[in-house]
């Protein structure tokens, strides 16, 4: 997996935690490869954090649609 559609889809995932281990692995490994995906990621991840607070470490399924849709628009043009 290193194509940034591949990471893509998979992001949301990762970020809840519902990857194996060997899946998380590889969306690491994209994340070094590819700097432009590290950069969304980690705006991605800021806003997850902001987003549980605490209270939850679900994401609002809202604000997941609107970061992945922001996310592919910008880099998964395959
Ligand atoms: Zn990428």
């Amino acid at each position: 997996m290193n194509k940034c559609s591949d990471f893509c889809r998979k992001l949301s995932d990762y970020l809840d935690r519902e990857l194996s281990d060997n899946e998380c692995m590889l969306i690491e490994e994209h994340l070094r490869e590819c700097p432009p995906c590290a950069i969304i990621y980690q705006g991605l991840e800021k806003t997850v954090t902001l987003c549980g607070s605490g209270i939850s470490d679900e994401i609002p399924e809202q604000v997941k649609i609107r970061l992945l849709r922001f996310l592919r628009n910008r880099c998964c043009n395959d």
